[in-house]
C-alpha cells in the first residue's frame, strides 16, 4: 500500500513538473489510492452541492464533538469515486481492537450527514445510503458478534451464510425479534445523540457548510478556526 501510495506521489510530482515529492502532493495521492480520482466533470446542481456540503457538515461536526472519537483530519465536497463528497477521521494511534463507545460514536458520525439533511433541508436523499448500510451493519453485529447489548448479553448468533457450508445458529423467533430490537434501540440512541449535538450547534454546522461551498475542501485546522470564529461571536 505504501508503495502503490508512493509511486502515485511519484506520477503526480512529475505531471506537476516539481523536483522533489511534497507532503501535499502525498496528501493528494493519499485521497487518490483511498478514495479514488477526483470526478471534477461530474456536473452537480448548485442545490446538490448544497446537500452535500451540510452532509459532510454533518459528519464533521458530530465526529468533532464526540469526546473519544477519531479526530476529523478533513472534509470535502469534491466528487471521487462514487461519493459526492466525503469525511475524513484519522485515529491518534494504531487501533487492533475496538470499544463499544468507540462504535456507538462511529454509529453517531455515520448517522450526522442524514440527520443534517433533515435538520436544514427537512427530507431525505439516497446520498445516505452508504451510511445507513454502515450503520445497520456495525449495529447489528454489536448485538450479534461481539455481545454489546445488556439485554441479550455476550451471546453470538450467526446467520446461516449461503456461500459457506457452514449451517448458521438456529435462532428461536423470540431470539430474532429480540435482536432487531436491541438493533434498533442501539441505532436509535445514536440518533438521538448526533440529533441533539447537531441542534445544539446549528449555527457551526451551517458555518461550516458555507465555508465547504465556498472552499470545498476543510481541514482540521480550518474547521478549528470556523468553531473559534462561532465562539467568539
Ligand atoms: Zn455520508
Amino acid at each position: 500500500q505504501l508503495a502503490s501510495l508512493v509511486n502515485e506521489a511519484a506520477l503526480l510530482t512529475t505531471r506537476k513538473n516539481s523536483p522533489t515529492i511534497s507532503m501535499e502532493i502525498l496528501e493528494a495521492a493519499k485521497d487518490k489510492v483511498l478514495m479514488g480520482a477526483e470526478r471534477r466533470s461530474l456536473i452537480i446542481t448548485d442545490r446538490e452541492k448544497r446537500i452535500t456540503a451540510c452532509h459532510e457538515a454533518g459528519h464533521a461536526l458530530v465526529a468533532w464533538m464526540l469526546p473519544g472519537a477519531d479526530p476529523v483530519h478533513k472534509v470535502t465536497i469534491i466528487p471521487r469515486g462514487r461519493a459526492l463528497g466525503l469525511t475524513m477521521q484519522l485515529p491518534e494511534e494504531e487501533r487492533n481492537s475496538h470499544d463499544r463507545t468507540f462504535l456507538f460514536n462511529n454509529l453517531c458520525t455515520l448517522l450526522g450527514g442524514r440527520i443534517a439533511e433533515e435538520i436544514v433541508f427537512n427530507q431525505m436523499t439516497t446520498g445516505a445510503g452508504n451510511d445507513i448500510e454502515r450503520v445497520s451493519d456495525i449495529a447489528r453485529r454489536m448485538v450479534c458478534e461481539w455481545g454489546m447489548s445488556e439485554t441479550i448479553g455476550p451471546l453470538t448468533f450467526r446467520a446461516s451464510n449461503p456461500l459457506s457450508n457452514q449451517p448458521g445458529q438456529i435462532i428461536s423467533e423470540q431470539t430474532a425479534v429480540l435482536i432487531d430490537v436491541e438493533v434498533k434501540k442501539l441505532v436509535q440512541s445514536a440518533y438521538d445523540r448526533a440529533r441533539g449535538l447537531l441542534e445544539e450547534h446549528r449555527a457551526l454546522l451551517d458555518a461550516i457548510t458555507d465555508a465547504l461551498i465556498e472552499r470545498e475542501t476543510l481541514s482540521r485546522a480550518d474547521i478549528q478556526a470556523i468553531i473559534a470564529t462561532n465562539e467568539r461571536k
